[in-house]
């Protein structure tokens, strides 16, 4: 870059120099790659159209923000619910887990009397069966006995017997077998008839605890379409309970959404901020204003002067009192207020140069501030009146460059040119 002759420069030439220097600087960067150097006042204007958009973005978050705690507010309500609902159900699963253990013991039983029953209808069977045997057997020898003779009946066995001795013998001999078989007979079918009664009394058991069965069975039933209905409310709920948890979830993605592109927003606003609003500048040579138009002699240079470093160079002139000093670079007013050795005295910010050093000038011994901290301020505006405040002996102004906090020779490192300007060290 080339050194600009900006200490005697017209403001208008100078102006219209800077502006070409910008559009240049422009057009190489739209083919080539870092922060455009835009016009300040277009950048101030993108400024606060940027700043609009953040507004809008962080009113849109309070929007969706206020949304989701309201959309929160009935989720929780619906939670409630549903926990009251699995409540609920609980105390429904429960009741029918006892209701099935009455039941399970109920049917273990009937099945105690249908395993009793069946044995009974067995020692029926068998029984019943002892008794033909017995039967068939008795006819057998009745038989046997009829067969050796002829007779088939008393009266056949008195025709044919011999003697009366003998029809005796035979009717007697029947009788004793007939009269022990009578016993037995009688003896098995006595049993049969208990067994009989037993059968009869287990089936009334049975038919008990069926009665008793049929209201647990109902009750059952009756529970599982309760519980059921529960689980269909439960499903219900939880549905709506699941979308507005998903609501949620979609504000929130939304909210930090419209976070991210407002912190987009502040980092171009940051950028511009730092590379063109009096941040960022080259401060190149001779690239800073002259601080004091109208006062053109150097009275004293950045030298160690009676044992202590002078830090600025002293800029004085015939009638230089109550002339105008001027912001030497575009910045921020850091500080503007009385100093016992500076007198009234000025200190603005210019941001970073392009090797990332805080470069920050320093305008003492003002007879009148004319800015305030916070305030920006450009290049070659004015912002305080040349006058003898603080430890000086005449009106003149005393000026100051600091590279990340070290004041430095601003001839020497080229900040403000000399071109124009005497040095006048004997006044
Ligand atoms: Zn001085």
């Amino acid at each position: 870059m080339n050194r600009i002759q900006s200490g005697r420069m017209p403001l208008i030439r100078l102006t219209a120099l800077l502006l070409v220097m910008a559009l240049l600087f422009s057009a190489a960067l739209a083919s080539g790659g870092s922060t455009p150097q835009m016009h300040r006042a277009a950048a101030e204007e993108s400024v606060d159209d940027l700043r609009d958009e953040k507004a809008k973005l962080e009113a849109e978050q309070q929007e969706l923000a206020t949304q989701r705690d309201k959309t929160a507010a009935t989720l929780e309500a619906q939670e409630a619910q549903k926990a009251l609902l699995q409540q609920q159900i609980d105390v429904k699963v429960a009741e029918i887990s006892v209701n099935k253990k009455l039941l399970d013991e109920l049917d273990a039983k009937i099945g105690d009397k249908n395993y009793e029953i069946a044995q009974k209808e067995q020692a029926i069977g068998k029984k019943e069966a002892e008794i033909s045997d017995r039967f068939q057997e008795l006819r057998q020898r009745l038989r046997t006995i009829f067969m050796r003779g002829t007779m088939t009946s008393k009266l056949q066995m008195l025709l044919d017997s011999e003697n009366l001795s003998d029809y005796l013998m035979q009717t007697k001999a029947m009788e004793r077998l007939t009269a022990s078989n009578r016993v037995l007979m009688d003896e098995l079918e006595a049993q049969l008839q208990a067994i009989k009664l037993d059968k009869l009394s287990l089936e009334a058991d049975k038919e008990a605890l069926a009665k008793e069965r049929a209201p647990i069975v109902e009750l059952q039933t009756e529970l599982n379409t309760k519980k059921q209905e529960l689980d269909v409310l439960y499903s219900e709920i939880n549905a709506v309970t699941e979308q507005l948890n998903a609501d949620i979830d979609h504000y929130n993605a939304s909210i930090a959404e419209s976070e991210a592109a407002a912190a987009r927003i502040q980092d171009k606003i940051d950028d511009i901020i730092r590379t063109t609003i009096g941040t960022g500048q080259a401060f190149l040579s001779g690239s800073m204003y002259w601080p004091a138009p109208t006062a053109l002699i150097i009275s004293s240079t950045f030298k160690t002067r009676w044992g202590r470093l002078h830090g600025g160079i002293d800029i004085t002139g015939g009638g230089c009192y109550g002339e105008p000093i001027v912001a030497a670079a575009d910045g921020v007013v850091q500080i503007a207020e009385w100093d016992d050795s500076y007198g009234y005295y000025v200190m603005i910010d210019h941001g970073n140069d392009s090797a990332g050093r805080r470069i920050m000038t320093l305008y003492g011994h003002s007879c009148q501030l004319l800015v305030s901290p916070g305030q920006t301020v450009s290049a070659g505006e004015t912002i305080a009146l040349i006058g003898s405040t603080g430890n000086s002996t005449g009106a003149h102004l005393h000026f100051e460059v600091r590279v990340d906090g070290d004041r430095v020779d601003p001839i020497a490192n080229g900040y403000v040119s000399t071109s124009g300007i005497t040095i006048d060290e004997s006044l």
